[in-house]
């Protein structure tokens, strides 16, 4: 692992270019793919020959396994992938990888729709939804199958696992030949066809390539193509009981998919060469299309204090550390979607972070600042007491007459004065943050202590008087008396000098609301690195619920609605539990970085 990356700042508004664009630059430039053809859905050479002009420029493809919801890493490949093809005039795939047999969830596919869908992204183009799913390529990964065999490049191999294992070698030692290697193409063709009718136990055997057990690159050591699993698949249900291995089909799905760029994580870096060794020989055949697709690597993105990996997101669903995969201190896409993080946001980040090809950690306050950056300009602002505490003003009927509640407003946003303005009343009880009154204030307090003077934000100046306190010397009111003729907006309020400034929500028309205060899920930057159980690291005080007073505007907030609560931070109105008659507001982020150390 390396240090944190540091972010390489964009300048706003211009795409960065980055290896991935310079390399489709040059495709376009040469017009390597301007011959190619496309049968208008995925296709063998012939198919695909028959068909017209490929519309697409170029075709990427977003390829999850739908075993769980999508992460903030995937994200950043939705972006990439989906970006792309918007801004080159192509087209990207949306494509279920669904090549094992494991039950899939219709659930988690529904989720993976909607999460590229709200992103912003869709993978309808030219009049035909690019959604496909591997498992439809399994007749064509078949017959590839048969034809490598045909051709004297697979074989069926019915060495242990644990032979297979030792017979592999390791990076300083070449492998051994296995036994059946030179099995003729006619008795491989026939076990590999009783492999299919299900003679073969699980395990029994499996299909491998011939490539060759001294290569250097282990991936290249004849890697498997089909294994055997007499298993039911969701979709093609009892058809299959040999299932081709993950390095044999995507590239294939590729390749049917007339993929121009394929994108992967670093990982797969090492199978390259197979992926290439393996579409070299379909096209050779006349099998698959050509030009055929080539795959590209790129850093996955790591981010501190979050875990992205499907198992371990649903580990802590299963485990019930959280509330469910939306919980908002998931770093899942619903979950971010529910801490109030937004689609421009994610695709902000995803711009900043570029693409790279070295593996380095981002630090989760650049998620954060991309926020930010994003909620400032549009988020209505309101004043909200998340710990409040009673503020009396004690001259209040004296100077403003008994009952009288003076109208103040505020700007929905400071620079946006067409949005208008909220309206609420000050009166003499009043909602504060109980940190905003010190008997005895520390050094360099500039809020209410006895004697200080303190402008109430689009109210009055007020003076302390002091608090009554409970018998263990807890605060339960505070009083102070206020200066007339210092109201906000009104010609010399400002002559009386205010120490300081604080929010409050008036005691008449505040609003009862319930805040759910987020902090980080785990205590470490890194918590499933090195030796660590991640479970270990799960920070105790990640959810902290409040009851708050809110401003009368805020009765009108619907869900998912952003907010800045003045001095407090940005809030969503929760797109599940929040409704009218009960509001629930959570806390997305703070005002300042406080990640960093
Ligand atoms: P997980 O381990 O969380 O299941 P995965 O890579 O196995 O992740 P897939 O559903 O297979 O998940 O991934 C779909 C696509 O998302 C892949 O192309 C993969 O490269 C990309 N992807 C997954 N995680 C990241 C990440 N952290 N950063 C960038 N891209 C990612
Ligand atoms: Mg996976």
């Amino acid at each position: 692992m390396t240090a944190p990356t540091d972010p390489a700042s964009t300048p706003e508004g211009a795409k960065s270019s980055n290896f991935l664009r310079q390399i489709i630059d040059r495709d376009l430039e040469q017009g390597a793919y301007a011959q190619r053809r496309w049968a208008g859905h995925p296709a063998d050479a012939a198919a695909h020959q028959a068909g017209v002009p490929d519309p697409a420029r170029i075709r990427t493809r977003f390829p999850p396994e739908p075993n769980g919801y999508l992460h903030v890493g995937h994200a950043k490949s939705i972006c990439l992938n989906f970006g792309l093809a918007r801004d080159y005039g192509g087209v990207c795939h949306m494509r279920f990888d669904d090549t094992n047999p494991e039950k899939e969830d219709q659930e988690y596919v529904d989720g993976i729709l909607d999460a590229v869908r709200w992103l912003g992204f869709s993978w309808d183009a030219h009049g035909t939804s690019h959604r496909y799913q591997a498992s439809d390529y399994f007749a064509f990964m078949y017959r590839a199958a048969e034809y490598l065999i045909e051709t004297g490049l697979a074989y069926v191999d019915e060495q242990t696992p644990e032979q297979m294992r030792a017979h592999r070698g390791d990076f300083g030692k070449p492998g051994i030949d296995s036994p059946y290697r030179t099995r003729t193409p006619q008795e491989n063709l026939g076990r590999f066809r009783q492999m299919r009718e299900g003679h073969l136990a699980d395990g029994a055997a499996v299909l491998r390539a011939k490539i060759d057990m001294a290569s250097p690159n282990i991936n290249l050591r004849d890697p498997a193509l089909y294994r055997i699993k007499h298993a039911e698949h969701h979709h093609t249900g009892n058809s299959w009981c040999i299932y081709p291995m993950y390095t044999f089909a995507h590239p294939i799905e590729d390749a049917l998919e007339n993929i121009t760029h394929s994108i992967c994580t670093l990982e797969f870096e090492d199978q390259r060469p197979f992926y290439d060794w393996l579409l070299d020989r379909l096209r050779e055949g006349g099998l698959i299309n050509a030009p055929q697709p080539r795959q590209y690597e790129f850093a996955r993105l790591n981010l501190t204090y979050v875990v992205t990996s499907k198992r371990k997101l649903k580990q802590l669903v299963d485990e019930r550390h959280v509330s469910g995969w939306d919980d908002p201190r998931m770093p899942t896409i619903v979950g971010l979607r529910r801490r109030g993080y937004t689609p421009e946001s994610l695709q902000l980040f995803a711009e900043r972070i570029g693409v790279t090809k070295a593996n380095g950690w981002i630090d989760f306050s650049t998620l954060e600042i991309a926020l930010r950056d994003d909620l400032d300009p549009r988020a209505a602002r309101a004043m909200a007491v998340l710990d409040p505490v009673p503020l009396v003003i004690d001259n209040w009927d004296e100077v403003m007459g008994a009952g009288h509640l003076e109208p103040c407003v505020a700007p929905v946003h400071p620079h946006h004065p067409e949005r208008g303005q909220r309206e609420f009343r000050f009166g003499r009880e009043l909602w504060i943050e109980r940190s905003d009154y010190e008997a005895v204030p520390p050094k360099g307090y500039n809020r209410l202590f006895p004697g200080s003077k303190v402008r109430l934000k689009y109210g009055y100046v007020v003076e302390c008087v002091g608090a009554d306190t409970d018998a263990a010397g807890q605060v339960q009111t505070v009083h102070a008396r206020l200066i007339p003729d210092t109201k906000s907006g009104t010609p010399g309020s400002d002559s009386v000098k205010a120490k300081g400034v604080i929010t409050w929500v008036g005691a008449s028309d505040g609003v009862r609301a319930q805040v759910r205060l987020y902090d980080r899920l785990f205590t470490v930057p890194q918590p499933d690195t090195g030796e660590r159980d991640f479970l270990q690291e799960i920070n105790p005080d990640s959810l902290k619920t409040v009851s708050a007073w809110v401003e009368p505007s805020l009765a009108q907030a619907r869900a998912n609605d952003h907010f800045q609560f003045e001095r407090h931070g940005y809030f969503v109105a929760d797109r599940i539990e929040h409704s009218a008659q009960s509001l629930v507001f959570n806390r997305t982020t703070g005002l300042k970085d406080t990640w960093a150390k």
